[in-house]
């Protein structure tokens, strides 16, 4: 029995999906497994687990487990259901990777896929649940696959899931095709824009572009168009303020940092509601009010290179499902219209279908660890949905072998094993077990465990939390709209360049380099309390910050379970490391990047025909052929060290090694 308030009962009511409870329940009830569909806004992630609850799936033991691909999608998800069910959050509760509010009366646990798919660990048949809702399956998010392909293997699948599709959206939206497609999408995204604002009737607007320089961009231009005083007003609400989960490509979009989910409020009287946002507003959110959604058809995507690893963003037109997602979010409130920027010839011929999903785009060593840890050897026989490239999970086994995670794989000891041709497999070593209990990438994990010696630990605990979250620092690009304000921000990004080479210092300090200047910034940071401020003026990410914060505590916590003699405790202010210690610290971190090794190119010699400029100051690294150098914000740029390691590759103007430490010559 749910005691709902009146008004949750009556804004419930008017939800497509509460007509569907009792085929929806039935259904349940006689299948393993069933798939709901249905617009977005039509009440799935918030209703299902209620219909679950109110049939007593969460009475007769078990509780009813939700996965979620975002964490911000957790929490506030959670929040809403024990809302409308009149229940409190220790009822209703979330855990996502750092943190949660599950208590032993949990009915209902939001929760994200990977925290699910850690638990699997501890209890393979996740007895713990009655049911296991996987919300938002059809976005693919890796760790969603592989709980999926974990599911069919935990429940005998019966037949064909039968497929229950949710009576669509509650309006009709009116799709505007632009007749030509425009060559620059930000331009006449500002255009449609105010348009709409001057002539068309009241209703909210969600903008869709591509990353949070455009969403900054768009909405100084529209906040100059129409500027804040009373009769004509057009606040705009940029959902990147909105705290999200920082999967690389969130990073690059998500530069906000204020975690107030102001969407949510009703504009001020007399105002419409603007929101220029990123793919996130697609699913997940639903943004009450919206009336008109005008769609770059853009999106922006982290692509790597399968042979390489090197890593870009580009952007490209988005698929057609989720075009029809964003215009989708025009029709909650009233019939609405959405505006396409583009030719319906283009949408037509060169939108695919769907976007791949996340696991055939990006390296999977850290899947391969966490499934080996789990037993799955043959990763690729495991039964995924769609299965990540073969080459990228032989990569991914030689990562894990030199990293020790692995062991060699054995080879046929018999004539007819030699003759079968079976694939060799390798098994995870205890190391490799230790390595997959840290929430965090193999090559840190393993850095992590080198580190127990030498009272460097919280160093290389601070250090791996550093290099595990995205982008630490803001990444400037000037804008190309406003002469004076690249003066300005010029003179910022010579600042803060300043600022990062007085951290790096001199000695072993200057050569561990980037991951110096990482540990000086996370110091200087704790010692200034985070403040926002301190963080602004050094072009640091306060969220990404908070994100370090959290993870040092959790590595810290991990590392005491495992070592309790250790007994280690977290000194956020973390005094720089010594000359003696930041050597230590060198050959730790080779260790974890032992593959990506870069030596110093010659200069050419004079009077020798070639590019001099492409040589001077480059490195060869053994997975290009061409040059790659060390961007101008390192702490090493220029310094010529003859070997450095580096985090990763990223292309953009040029192939620029990202965290680069100086290492000695083997
Ligand atoms: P779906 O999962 O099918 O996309 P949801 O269950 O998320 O749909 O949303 C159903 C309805 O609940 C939507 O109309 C949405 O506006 C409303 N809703 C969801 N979260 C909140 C919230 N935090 N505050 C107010 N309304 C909300
Ligand atoms: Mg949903």
């Amino acid at each position: 029995p749910v005691d709902r308030t009146p008004e949750m009962q009556a804004s419930r009511q008017k939800l497509p999906i509460i007509g569907e409870e009792q085929v929806i329940m039935e259904t349940i009830n006689e299948n393993a497994v069933i798939i709901v569909c249905g617009e977005t806004g039509s009440g799935k992630t918030t209703q299902v687990p209620q219909f679950l609850y109110e049939a007593g799936y969460a009475h007769g033991g078990g509780i009813i487990g939700v996965t979620e691909p975002r964490r911000v999608a957790a929490i506030s998800m959670s929040k809403r259901v024990a809302a409308e069910m009149n229940l409190t959050d220790r009822e209703v509760s979330y855990q996502i990777r750092y943190e949660g509010n599950v208590t032993p009366d949990t009915h209902v646990k939001f929760m994200t896929d990977g925290v699910l798919l850690k638990e699997v660990q501890q209890d393979f048949l996740l007895l713990k649940y009655s049911t296991i809702i996987v919300d938002e399956a059809h976005e693919r998010s890796v760790y969603t696959d592989i709980l999926i392909g974990l599911l069919s293997r935990i429940v005998p699948l019966r037949a064909k899931p039968p497929v229950i599709k949710v009576d669509s959206r509650q309006y009709p939206v009116t799709i505007h095709f632009n007749r030509r497609t425009p060559d620059d999408y930000l331009t006449e995204a500002y255009r449609k824009t105010c348009k709409i604002h001057q002539q068309l009737a009241e209703g909210g607007i969600l903008v869709f572009v591509t990353g949070q320089q455009e969403v900054q961009t768009l909405c100084r231009k529209l906040k100059k168009a129409f500027p804040h005083h009373k009769g004509q007003v057009l606040p705009n609400i940029n959902l990147n303020n909105y705290s999200v989960e920082p999967t690389d490509e969130e990073a690059e979009m998500e530069q906000g940092d204020n975690s107030d989910a102001r969407v949510f409020d009703p504009p001020p009287e007399g105002c419409r509601l603007c929101v220029v946002a990123t793919n996130v507003a697609e699913t997940s959110l639903t943004i009450p009010n919206i009336r008109y959604v005008v769609d770059t058809g853009k999106t922006k995507t982290k692509f790597y290179d399968k042979v390489t690893g090197v890593s870009t963003f580009r952007i490209t037109w988005t698929s057609k499902a989720s075009a029809n997602q964003r215009a989708g979010r025009a029709g909650r409130v009233g019939p609405g219209h959405c505006y396409r920027l583009y030719s319906s010839a283009m949408f037509n011929d060169n939108f695919p279908q769907f976007s791949p999903p996340e696991i055939t785009r990006r390296p999977v060593d850290d899947l391969v660890l966490q499934m080996k840890d789990m037993s799955i050897d043959k990763v690729a026989n495991f039964p995924f949905p769609t299965p990540p490239d073969t080459d990228q999970i032989k990569a991914a086994e030689t990562l894990l072998v030199s990293l020790g995670a692995l062991s060699e794989p054995e080879k046929p000891k018999t004539f007819k094993a030699k003759v079968a041709k079976t694939a060799p497999t390798s098994k995870i070593t205890a190391l490799g077990r230790a390595m997959a209990s840290f929430p965090i990438a193999p090559r840190y994990a393993r850095m992590l465990a080198m580190g127990h010696q030498q009272e460097l630990l919280p160093y290389v605990i601070a250090a791996v939390a550093a290099l595990s979250v995205d982008q630490l620092f803001v990444e400037f690009q000037a804008p190309a709209d406003a002469q004076n304000e690249d003066e300005d921000l010029k003179r910022r990004i010579q600042n803060i360049n300043n600022v990062k080479r007085m951290w790096a210092g001199t000695g072993n300090s200057l050569l561990l380099g980037d991951l110096m200047v990482l540990l000086k910034a996370v110091g200087a940071c704790e010692y200034e309390g985070l403040s926002p401020e301190f963080c602004a003026r050094y072009g640091i990410r306060s969220k990404a910050m908070k994100e370090v914060r959290k993870l040092r505590t959790q590595l810290t916590n991990t590392v005491n379970m495992a070592l309790p003699e250790v007994n280690l405790c977290v000194d956020p202010k973390l005094t720089p490391p010594t000359d003696r210690q930041a050597k230590l610290l060198r050959q730790i971190v080779a260790t974890g990047l032992a593959d990506h090794v870069a030596r110093l190119m010659p200069d050419l010699p004079p009077g020798v025909e070639g590019d001099s400029k492409k040589h001077k100051h480059a490195y060869q690294c053994t997975e290009l052929e061409d040059p790659v150098y060390i961007h101008p914000t390192s702490a090493l740029y220029h310094k010529d060290k003859e070997y450095v390691v580096y985090q990763h590759i990223h292309e953009t103007s040029r192939p620029y090694m990202k965290g680069v430490v100086a290492v000695e010559a083997e």
